[in-house]
């Protein structure tokens, strides 16, 4: 009796590689020929070969011998990202990618969310790679090392293999509509060419179809306060990830996680001081006007978002061929037809919680009672852990489960009180032990996406379909 079934093989060197699944849906690579000796020692044998676990090592190893499992930077290319929090759904991502004309971003994790999950970076590649490999996905994918702040970060992500590199020097930058003129004068007069930055910019004209920007100096003075530092931290870090990199990578700046927007002329600022600082990036996030709060729809005024983000995209055309980058993009479904519009070819849309969302959603109709257990212990930390996000909700806002027929939470999470306190729970749901130091959720839920992957997938691509659908249609 086989106890393993395979779902897909390929072959290489007069040795077949092939990934089976067990009776419990638990993925293993089937190895037969005479690479199978590079793999370590097996767990097991089967008619398909030497068995091995779906591991780091193993599939470390897998990437050496098929090329196409090996990350590519997206240069220049329409590209989601499609973040995995638990590392199960990228066969999902696959199936809703294929019918779209888009660069996907299958590894796609921020130092935060690594650490809210116990997850290293190999870790995070190692389940995307695997995804691509047992679907046979042979048209190419990133993998986005996400809100990298440190030298630190970059080493680790370089060595594991990324190849696009989000830096994040939101700590650099400066609050200056909360500081007093005189203080602002003072940080500006620290920077070390200040005067020459008035020189370069005031009376500067810069003209296109819908704008025309004139920096007096109190412009320069206030851009430069704000961004100065982090212009320069992030060229610091493109440093570290071209001394850690061999051949071609992705640069995103971002700054979407400030408190204040920005505006046009600091658009143009930011990307005249990275140009002239030979900092080759390839995307920019920008702070857009509005709420971009997580797992839901955009908040705020559809018009002046529209107007103002003419306004960036003819920035970014005049100024330099980078994409414009959308941060927090689960969910944004009125913002996707104006990227679409606007800028069909020089867009990235980063998602990641409204993937965890799907996974939920198996659990809601699989197991009604874990889901509301999950329910539970997120609403209870709804307030801890909702401080480092940014959202609006009120808690005695959120609508409660016994609202809803338990054959039927699936309908819960097509609300957005639902939706935030479960968005924002990931990592305590997924990390949270009992005093017995055993799991209270991770396990349950992994068997359960691991029983049902076939719907999980289906809800992925269904969900992110959705998602492409509104941008490129
Ligand atoms: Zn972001």
């Amino acid at each position: 009796m086989d106890e393993y079934e395979i779902i897909n093989s390929f072959q290489k060197e007069e040795s077949t590689f092939s990934g089976l699944e067990d009776k419990n849906g638990e993925e293993f690579l089937g190895v037969e020929g005479k690479l199978s000796d590079e793999f370590g020692k097996p767990i097991g044998k089967h008619s398909s070969g030497k068995i091995f676990p779906k591991n780091v090592k193993t599939v470390y190893k897998l990437k050496e011998i098929f090329s196409w499992l090996e990350p590519e930077a997206t240069k220049g290319k329409p590209s989601f990202g499609f973040g995995d929090r638990i590392g199960l759904a990228t066969p999902g991502h696959i199936r809703a990618v294929e019918n779209f004309d888009v660069f996907p971003v299958f590894a796609q994790q921020s130092i935060r969310e690594m650490t809210r999950t116990n997850r290293k970076p190999e870790a995070v590649l190692t389940d995307a790679v695997w995804g691509v490999f047992r679907e046979g996905y042979k048209n190419g994918f990133g993998a986005d090392a996400d809100h990298l702040k440190t030298k630190e970060d970059v080493e680790k992500t370089a060595n594991a293999g990324f190849k696009m590199f989000t830096c994040d020097p939101g700590d650099f930058v400066n609050n200056v509509q909360d500081m007093d003129e005189d203080s602002v004068y003072k940080s500006f007069k620290k920077i070390p060419e200040s005067d020459d930055l008035l020189l370069k910019y005031e009376d500067e004209v810069y003209k296109s179809e819908n704008f025309e920007f004139k920096f007096n100096e109190e412009d320069v003075i206030q851009a430069a306060v704000k961004y100065y530092d982090a212009i320069e931290h992030a060229g610091r870090m493109f440093k570290w990830v071209e001394e850690n990199i061999n051949g071609e990578f992705e640069y995103e700046i971002s700054v979407d996680e400030t408190a204040y927007l920005t505006s046009p002329k600091e658009h143009i600022f930011i990307v005249r001081e990275l140009l002239d600082r030979n900092i080759d990036f390839d995307n920019l996030a920008l702070r857009f006007v509005g709420e971009f709060e997580k797992g839901i729809d955009y908040k705020g005024d559809l018009s002046e978002f529209i107007s103002e983000f003419k306004i960036h995209s003819e920035i970014s055309q005049k100024l330099g061929s980078y994409k414009l980058s959308l941060h927090s993009g689960s969910d944004k479904f009125s913002i996707y037809p104006v990227f679409r519009d606007i800028i069909p070819e020089r867009f990235h849309v980063k998602t990641a919680g409204t993937n965890y969302l799907e996974a939920l959603r198996v659990i809601a109709d699989r197991e009604p009672d874990l889901f509301e257990k999950i329910f539970d212990f997120s609403l209870e930390n709804f307030e801890k852990e909702r401080e480092t996000y940014h959202i609006s909700l009120n808690i005695n806002d959120v609508v409660t489960l016994s609202e809803f027929d338990s054959n039927d939470y699936s309908e819960s999470l097509n609300r957005d009180s639902i939706r935030q306190v479960l968005h924002v729970n990931y990592g305590a749901v997924l990390t949270a032990k009992d005093n017995s130091g055993e799991f209270k959720f991770y396990d349950d839920i992994i068997e359960i996406l691991r029983e049902n992957k076939y719907l999980h997938y289906k809800y992925l691509n269904k969900h992110l379909s959705k998602h492409l659908e509104k941008l490129t249609e």
